[in-house]
């Protein structure tokens, strides 16, 4: 895989995302990774551009009580997402001076943060020269490198291995971010646009003949009916209130009452909705909406 090929296209082909652009400061990296987790980019510009206006820094997240991070989280799913952005704003203020670490060691130390989004943010916030695994690369490196459609289901050693051998020694952040790009936008998990791939001469499963899937079936996600989407409807409610809500309310969103119970319990545990007394609810440290 020649990477300059592959910085070519991706220097003709990348999409204008705000988070690429050179003025996008470490804090709005950081904060687009750890949105982007298992989330589509269509989906989290509006709350990004959101987050970034209101909290342009991590002082100026951290300042605010942890349940309007997660009101203004909106509906970009995995909420506790939102509550490790607030704790790690926080960190970084103490233990960093506001300003967010350069390196992947420091980095994993902050809440919520893999190895991939360490990697990820050090790469492209600080041009670090980390392999950067995310779920595009993998498979961009498992069809064109290895020769299978999918990667394992959990990362392994040797794959981290060859990310790291192919990196090239001079742009690896960017080149990282174009396999990326071209998982994204033409080595799609379902419809590869192989006419259109840029290393389609040198791609070692469309060269075999691109041979079944022979490991366990991949599973699509089912939302409807899950405690997923009942955390999300309670929530909902507590972040469109002006101010603490009465079980009630909770009650009325969800039908079946022990799914809505465990929902609610889980919500309370993972610390995303604070019990006040008399059956009321609130959202983390948040009196009324915007104070
Ligand atoms: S040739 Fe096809 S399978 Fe290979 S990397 Fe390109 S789009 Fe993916």
């Amino acid at each position: 895989m020649d990477p300059q090929t592959l910085l070519d296209w991706y220097s003709a082909n990348a999409r204008d995302l705000p988070w690429r652009r050179p003025d996008a400061s470490p804090w709005a990296i950081l904060v687009s990774e750890i949105m982007l987790q298992q989330t589509p980019v269509a989906r989290v510009l509006p709350v990004y551009q959101d987050w970034l206006t209101r909290w342009p820094t991590p002082a100026a997240l951290a300042a605010e009580p942890p349940g309007e991070a997660v009101r203004h989280w909106g509906r970009l799913g995995y909420p506790r997402r939102a509550l490790n952005l607030h704790a790690g704003a926080g960190q970084i203020v103490e233990r960093y001076g506001g300003r967010v670490p350069d390196t992947y060691q420091e980095l994993r130390t902050l809440p919520g943060i893999g190895d991939y989004t360490a990697a990820a943010v050090a790469g492209f916030a600080y041009g670090r020269r980390h392999p950067i695994l995310d779920t595009n690369v993998r498979r961009v490196l498992a069809r064109a490198v290895t020769g299978v459609e999918y990667p394992a289901v959990a990362t392994s050693a040797a794959e981290r291995r060859l990310a790291e051998s192919l990196l090239p020694v001079a742009d690896a952040p960017r080149w990282s971010v174009a396999v990326m790009e071209l998982g994204a936008l033409i080595c799609t998990a379902r419809a590869p646009r192989c006419d259109g791939c840029p290393i389609a001469s040198s791609c070692t499963w469309r060269l075999a003949g691109h041979p079944p899937h022979q490991g366990p079936a991949r599973r699509g996600q089912t939302y409807a009916g899950t405690d997923r989407q009942c955390r999300g409807r309670l929530l909902d409610v507590l972040r469109t209130a002006s101010g603490p809500v009465p079980k009630a309310a909770l009650d009325a969103v969800w039908d079946d009452p022990l799914q809505r119970e465990r929902a609610l319990d889980g919500l309370v545990a993972d610390g995303l909705v604070e019990p006040l007394d008399e059956d009321v609810y609130r959202l983390p440290g948040v009196a009324e909406a915007g104070k």
